[in-house]
């Protein structure tokens, strides 16, 4: 997803179940389990990101297939005002 913003309404493609959702729904079921106050706040939205990195740690819970994949995995399909 190099070089483009996440939005809340980009269409995010699961790597693992090949099914897309908006980020803002990929954003809220990752941060439901975030069961803590203290894991909540270190929380990292996908939302206003340009890109994550490969070398980063953070990873997603699909809203489809509840598996957890790295972020830089995630492929951004459309945004809708483009
Ligand atoms: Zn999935």
């Amino acid at each position: 997803m190099a070089g483009r913003f996440v939005k809340k309404d980009s269409l995010l493609l699961c790597p693992e179940c090949k099914k897309t959702d908006y980020a803002i729904v990929w954003d809220e079921n990752t941060r439901d389990t975030c069961v803590s106050r203290e894991l909540r706040r270190n929380y990292t939205s996908l939302i206003g990101k340009r890109g994550i990195q490969r070398e980063s740690k953070l990873h997603y819970k699909c809203p489809k297939c509840s598996k957890f994949v790295h972020g830089w995995k995630l492929k951004i399909i459309k945004n809708i005002d483009e």
